[in-house]
């Protein structure tokens, strides 16, 4: 069964690094070019595009 609940608004994000669910309300305005850090491991992540309220995301290497 499929879960659904405010499939409009929300998106959901999940880390590539830790796999956890990225906190998006610091985000209210996300779109893809977007860089965003995850609340969980403080990977920072380049927003690739959002699919069905499923924000695909990339790892961003900084420092290098
Ligand atoms: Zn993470």
């Amino acid at each position: 069964m499929i879960e659904k609940r405010s499939e409009s608004a929300e998106s959901l994000c999940v880390c590539p690094e830790c796999k956890n669910t990225i906190d998006l309300s610091r985000y209210p305005n996300i779109a893809p070019g977007m860089v965003i850090e995850c609340n969980h491991c403080g990977m920072t992540l380049l927003v690739k595009g959002i699919e069905q309220g499923n924000i695909k995301t990339e790892v961003v290497d900084e420092g290098k």
